[in-house]
């Protein structure tokens, strides 16, 4: 950034509106947006009146906007700000849904106290949006004119099969670079790791318990399949780490099987969780498990098992150190805090490998407090994060 406009960005740094983003997220809150996880979207169950609230937010700071349905009742949101040149464009980018509010007592009244703000969404993440309207509110007053194209996407279905994401991914926009505000307490995150989730099944004879040695048991080769598994997390451990997502992990989560105490069971089914590295795929996992379960044979001819295709896959992100989004939020981060910053992995998954554009995570508020039963975000954060993509804006687009 040359002088000017580091002159320019200090002066809209210092007309920034806490109030302002307060409203809007006290607003947002006020719109319940649960995603209706396996149910049907309805009103209060859906991102319809949300978005139509963003929508009219980002008209009326002067953005072209527009909005395309992921599935009925569940749009994605978008909004433009064209620029005057030919400079790279940045995408802020948010999911409209919250996890349900099942048991969390006026979740939709937003409520402010102790330097916070406290609702359902209040984190994870309408304070991230919130935030994306203050920074086109502060480049429209000042009547910024960036080179560069700044897009803001309201998302769908974060919190359940990410459609909305995905969706974006096939149809655009695409962005040069992206900034996703979840709540990562504002740390920049590059980086996390993918939720692979797959079926393995054995098989087995039933015949009557009284004569189990007639039959084969599904429950009895399901337990040499998870003792054959026992050393996986071992072998991750041992592989080559990533250097902001570390080990790959494995989890045995669910198992059923049998249906008959009287009954030699044949059929055993077992859902295993796997947390993917970048570079690791739905076929290296395969073949791990294929390479610990073959072996079995030998000692039981008769054993068969079966793995099914993904029960839920959303793959790793990795976008590198060295991007201009990264190291712009990396800057900006050690000056507001005036101490070195590192960038991080962010534990959870999200939309930013769906996306089709690199995207980095970091946003207001914390994963401690989001999906729980008060959840809050710190106003303070909600100035920083601000202050954060305007500078990334001016930075990459200015
Ligand atoms: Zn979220």
């Amino acid at each position: 950034m040359n002088d000017q406009v580091i002159e320019q960005l200090n002066s809209l740094s210092g007309s920034l509106s806490i109030e302002s983003i307060k409203d809007r997220l006290k607003e947002m809150i006020a719109i319940p947006s649960e995603n209706p996880m396996a149910g049907e979207p309805r009103p209060g169950h859906r991102e319809k009146e949300i978005g139509e609230y963003y929508l009219e937010q980002m008209s009326q700071l002067g953005m072209a906007v527009s909005s395309r349905d992921a599935a009925p009742g569940r749009p994605n949101v978008f909004g433009t700000r064209q620029g005057v040149g030919e400079r790279p464009s940045l995408m802020l980018c948010g999911h409209l849904d919250t996890v349900p509010a099942e048991g969390y007592e006026q979740a939709y009244c937003a409520r402010e106290a102790d330097g916070r703000i406290y609702g359902r969404g209040s984190c994870d993440m309408k304070a991230g949006l919130a935030c994306y309207l203050e920074v086109v509110r502060l480049l429209q007053e000042a009547d910024v004119q960036l080179q560069g194209t700044l897009i803001l996407c309201g998302v769908a279905d974060e919190e359940w099969q990410m459609i909305g994401s995905r969706e974006i991914g096939l149809n655009g926009p695409m962005a040069d670079q992206c900034i996703i505000g979840e709540p990562s307490d504002l740390a920049v995150c590059p980086a996390h790791k993918g939720q692979h989730g797959l079926f393995i099944r054995t098989f087995g004879k039933a015949v009557h318990s009284s004569i189990p040695e007639h039959g084969e048991n599904a429950i009895e080769r399901m337990a040499r399949v998870v003792t054959a598994l026992s050393d996986y997390n071992a072998e991750l451990a041992s592989r080559e780490p990533h250097p902001l997502c570390g080990h790959g992990r494995y989890s045995p989560g669910v198992i059923r099987g049998g249906d008959l105490v009287s009954a030699v069971p044949d059929f055993c089914e077992l859902e295993i969780d796997r947390r993917l590295l970048p570079g690791d795929s739905a076929k290296s996992v395969r073949q791990d498990i294929e390479k610990r379960l073959e072996s079995l044979k030998a000692d039981d001819p008769g054993f068969r098992y079966e793995i099914s295709d993904p029960s839920w896959d959303i793959p790793a992100n990795d976008v590198p150190l060295d991007s201009p989004v990264v190291r712009s939020l990396l800057e900006s981060s050690q000056l507001l805090t005036g101490s070195p910053v590192q960038a991080s992995a962010f534990p959870g998954a999200t939309d930013a490998p769906h996306l089709g554009s690199p995207a980095v995570v970091c946003g207001p508020g914390s994963l401690v407090q989001a999906h729980s039963l008060n959840e809050y975000v710190e106003i303070e954060q909600l100035t920083r994060a601000t202050q954060m993509y305007l500078h990334a804006v001016f930075d990459l687009l200015a």
